[in-house]
Order: structure tokens, then sequence, then C-alpha cells
């Protein structure tokens, strides 16, 4: 676990500048979530603290490092992504063994942080079998088991369950809940959905245009939101 802070961070394409100086302190062990609409940021904010893109000024630090110019496998962090891509070929011990292998663990090793994991994630029947094999849920689970396998410090979540079904959806967001519950492990999740914002998150971080417009706890913007669009975005509707 680590704590995580966001310090004036801006980001251009091509002189064209889409993060406009964002600060967002994390707290060891928090459960934060940026919430907006789509193409106000998430993703990239998301992207910068896994080293996947380049800041373009300001800072972000991983405990007591600046993590600026380290390069993504250097630092300690596990990402789930919306597009959950397993490796077809590979079973699901070793979809959720393969980071550590590229990372030189010895077989023991593996197998030991695969079997903690599948334990957490009640995996445990389905090691042997491939991804076509798998349900929606199941699938999902594997991502979130090829993320916990190496115990990082930090994990990211990016719409990890915008692909599901309502009620699945619903199930996942639970699990996610006490998984974090279980592992205290700090972690930035990235939705679109105010309802997954309202009922994950410690601190929720409103997003527009490349800006933070609020940040909280989910009852105090729900309460007092600061302006409108935060009001309609995920303010009390009075
Ligand atoms: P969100 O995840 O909130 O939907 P993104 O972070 O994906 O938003 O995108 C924010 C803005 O940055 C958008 O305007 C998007 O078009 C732009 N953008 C993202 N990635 C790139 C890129 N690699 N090159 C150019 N523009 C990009
Ligand atoms: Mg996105």
């Amino acid at each position: 676990m680590a704590s995580v802070q966001i310090h004036d961070v801006r980001k251009s394409f091509g002189g064209f500048e889409v993060l406009h100086g964002v600060s967002v302190p994390i707290e060891d062990g928090q459960f934060v979530v940026l919430v907006g609409p789509s193409g106000c940021g998430k993703s990239t904010l998301l992207r910068m603290l896994a080293g996947l893109e380049k800041i373009t000024s300001g800072t972000i630090s991983i405990g007591d490092r600046v993590v600026n110019d380290v390069q993504p496998k250097e630092r300690d962090i596990a990402m789930v992504f919306q597009n959950y891509a397993l490796y077809p070929h590979m079973t699901v011990a070793q979809n959720m063994g393969f980071s550590l292998k590229l990372r030189g663990a010895d077989k023991s090793e593996i197998d030991q942080k695969v079997n903690r994991a599948a334990d957490i994630l009640d995996l445990r029947r389905l090691l042997e079998r491939f991804p076509r094999q798998l349900s929606g849920g199941q699938r999902q689970r594997v991502a979130m088991g090829r993320a916990i396998v190496r115990d990082p410090q930090v994990f990211l979540f990016d719409e990890p369950l915008s692909n599901l079904d309502a009620k699945l959806r619903v199930a996942m967001r639970a699990e996610i809940k006490e998984l974090h519950q279980r592992l205290k492990t700090t972690t930035v999740y990235v939705t679109h959905d105010q309802i997954e914002a309202m009922t994950m998150a410690d601190k929720i971080v409103v997003m527009q245009d490349g800006i933070v417009e609020q940040m909280g706890a989910p009852l105090e913007l729900y309460d007092r939101p600061e302006n409108k669009f935060v009001a309609g975005f995920i303010g009390s509707p009075a």
C-alpha cells in the first residue's frame, strides 16, 4: 500500500492540452473514484499513474517516490482495463501467473501466489480452464486475479464493469469493494457511472474537461455540490 500524490498535472497531445493542472491527494488504502463525462481525461490521468503516458508537467508520487520518469514495470501498480483481454491460449492459472513469470519469478512462487489470488477470488475450481470456457463474470474475476497476484501498492481500474450486463455489474461492484476491504490496497477507480461512484468511493473526484470540479466523500458531494455541474452529476435532486 502507498499514498499517491497527483500534483498540478498537465497533459498535452500535440499542443492540445487535455488536462489543465489536476491535483488529487490519495491516502494510503483509500478507494478513490474518478468520475466525469466521456472525454474529460479520466483514462489519460490513469494511464499517467500507470506510467503508460508521459506527464507534460507536474508530478506524480507513489509513497515517497516521484515516479514521473519511472517505467511502468518499475512501478508497483496493477491495472484492470475495460477490455480485460485475457490470453485465449493460456489457462486461468497461466493468465494469472504471466506477469510474475515476466518478472522472473520461479514456478513455486508463481503457484503459491496464483493459488492465494484464486482463493481470494473463488477461482480455485477454474484454474485449468481456458477463457472461452468462462462466463463474463468469471473472466472479470480472472482479470482482477491477474492484478492481485503481484500484491501491488496501488490498483488502477478503468471502467472495468462497463462491458457487463446490469445485474452482473451490481454483483461485481460488491466483489471489488469486498476485495478492497480485505486487501486495503490503495485504489483509483475510473467510471462514468454516478451510482458506481456513490456506492464504491471513499472519495469521489468529479472531473470535467480536464479539470477537477470538486472532490470529497460521496455524501459531502451529494449534500453540498459546489457548482451546477457537480449538482447535476451527483448532487441531491433538491
Ligand atoms: P475519458 O477517459 O475521460 O473518456 P480520455 O482520457 O480518454 O477521456 O481523453 C481525454 C481527451 O484526450 C479526449 O479529448 C481525447 O480525445 C484526448 N486523447 C486521449 N488520448 C489521446 C491520444 N493518444 N492522442 C490524442 N488525443 C488523445
Ligand atoms: Mg476513458
